[in-house]
């Protein structure tokens, strides 16, 4: 139990489908909320390996049409967003359109998107709707369902209420926001990671565990995210170097799934901080792939936050078997260099030069840092202090 209960909400997908195979439940599970499937998938493996064509296969034989409306392999932007909900616009709204998105953080942040902008977005283009930069405009209209099917393990964007939207002129990153964003169906099937390479294995996976960790730790933490953030972390912290190290890890690759999911459902409703904040920069100025630039940022952000947090710090240290110390302050300290030690042993580099940093890139990052991922932080750092932090880190 918390220490407080005060008043809070909770948003998830109304279905989650987990375990081995289950990819191929797609067919019954987006029959039910609709007869016209338009797919978006990630990258051109998935159809090398057959994997599109079996759901394209599930889908008819549970009576839904299949049309594929997409194929990205980077982030997603403006254009992608604006032209693909065009096109499904294209096909006209019947009411029984189900958008399925297969594939990493971009495909379902992609077709998150799309279902949002095809019901909300008529002569508008999703550049309106984005935190920040847009004309303010808000969603009123429920976007069409979506099912997602995660080939990676660790965004969590199955479970998340915001796609994250780029452009490169003018160069930004935001979010497209809302409630009514939340997937209505998951499918997690392990089986689809085992061939990811090691190195967007130990991305990926680290991306989950900084959301597990800074939804944990934020300022806007709430008791059932929390609880599924301990879940989470208890189950990914022991498999993460496992899952890198023997890809065909079978129960690595299932805790890693599962932790991922867990991530997106809390930092969902939690919010996250400043390793979020700052990888937000990183991926927009020098395209540093997001999970990576969360994992160099991780131990700062834990170090920034250590002062007010120590108590939650000590306590995730438990989640590494870490005996009890005498004191919150030892064992917060010695939670953070296990972090710390973790990520180097999944190559990940401890310093931002190694990602391609140099030293006149720091303001423009400490200016972009700065979003809904930062407020949640902690502790708020002013704009001299991040930028000592950074450059410490160069
Ligand atoms: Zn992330």
């Amino acid at each position: 139990m918390p220490e407080s209960l005060s008043s809070f909400d909770f948003f998830a997908p109304a279905q989650i489908v987990f375990g081995w195979g289950r990819v191929g439940e797609i067919g019954p599970v987006a029959r039910s909320l609709g007869r016209r499937a338009f797919l978006v998938s990630g990258s051109t493996t998935l159809e090398r390996n057959g994997v599109l064509q079996a759901i394209e296969a599930s889908l008819e034989q549970a009576g839904l049409s299949a049309t594929r409306l997409a194929t990205i392999s980077r982030e997603p932007q403006v254009a992608d967003v604006d032209e693909t909900a065009r096109r499904l616009c294209g096909h006209g709204l019947t009411g029984e359109e189900v958008v399925i998105a297969l594939g990493g953080g971009s495909a379902i942040d992609l077709a998150k998107a799309v279902a949002a902008m095809a019901t909300n977005g008529r002569q508008a283009s999703v550049r309106d709707f984005l935190e920040g930069v847009g004309a303010g405009r808000t969603m009123s209209e429920p976007p069409l369902p979506v099912v997602a099917i995660p080939t990676t393990a660790g965004t969590g964007s199955e479970a998340t209420k915001n796609a994250v939207i780029s452009s490169v002129d003018p160069p930004f990153k935001k979010s497209l926001r809302s409630a009514l964003m939340v997937p209505r169906a998951v499918v997690i099937d392990p089986e689809l990671t085992v061939s990811l390479p090691a190195s967007v294995t130990a991305f990926t996976g680290m991306d989950a565990i900084t959301q597990l960790i800074e939804s944990y730790l934020s300022r806007r933490a709430r008791p059932i995210p929390r609880a599924l953030a301990l879940e989470g972390l208890s189950a990914a912290l022991p498999a993460i170097a496992r899952a890198v190290e023997n890809p065909g890890d079978r129960d690595a690759r299932a805790r890693m799934a599962y932790a991922a999911l867990l991530s997106g459902l809390a930092l969902a409703n939690s919010g996250l901080g400043l390793a979020h904040g700052v990888a937000a920069a990183l991926g927009m100025h020098g395209s540093v792939p997001h999970g990576l630039a969360c994992a160099v940022m991780l131990p700062a952000a834990l170090r920034a936050n250590r002062d007010v947090r120590r108590a939650d710090l000590a306590r995730l240290g438990t989640l590494l078997g870490t005996v009890p110390s005498d004191s919150d302050e030892v064992a917060a300290g010695r939670f953070i260099d296990s972090i710390d030690a973790l990520a180097r042993r999944i190559g990940i580099p401890a310093r931002l030069s190694a990602i391609g940093v140099q030293r006149s890139d720091l303001p423009a990052l400490v200016r972009a840092s700065r979003g809904s991922s930062m407020d949640g932080n902690p502790r708020q750092l002013d704009d001299e202090e991040l930028g000592g932090l950074l450059e410490a880190m160069l």
